[in-house]
């Protein structure tokens, strides 16, 4: 029996010649976690850089259409269905109605929404909540 207190290794409860309270095996072993995690923050954080500002379709296209998705400032829903409203679009105070609007047909307006809130989505993705973490 010796009289000098024998350290505990705070991770597997050994006596063993504890360096910071953690034995050799186990000091090793956290060390290579820690590495392993901050490798895989570094990734997680460099794919968020990558995302960050990237979109994957900027241009919508149909049959009768191609806009911009960046041009865009609002969708309006008037007395004629759904107007686009770009950064070129002006109001005309005369006529009372948006003048250079882009008038969206009815059969593609489920497509074009879907495009729309994709693009504002990925371009959001930094700043947009995560609800499944409430
Ligand atoms: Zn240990």
């Amino acid at each position: 029996m010796s009289d000098t207190i024998t350290q505990e290794c705070k991770c597997c409860g050994n006596e063993d010649d504890c360096i910071e309270g953690l034995c050799q095996s186990c000091s090793i072993y956290n060390y290579e976690l820690q590495k392993k995690v901050d490798l895989l923050t570094l990734g997680l954080l460099q794919e968020k850089t990558k995302k960050k500002g990237k979109v994957t379709e900027s241009i919508f296209t149909s049959d009768v259409l191609v806009v911009p998705l960046a041009d865009i400032q609002h969708i309006e829903k008037n007395q004629y269905g759904l107007m686009i409203i770009t950064k070129h679009t002006k109001w005309n105070f005369e006529h009372d109605t948006w003048e250079n609007a882009i008038f969206l047909p009815d059969r593609i307006k489920a497509e074009f929404t879907k495009a729309w809130c994709r693009y504002r989505q990925e371009l959001e993705i930094d700043t947009l909540k995560d609800l499944t973490e409430i």
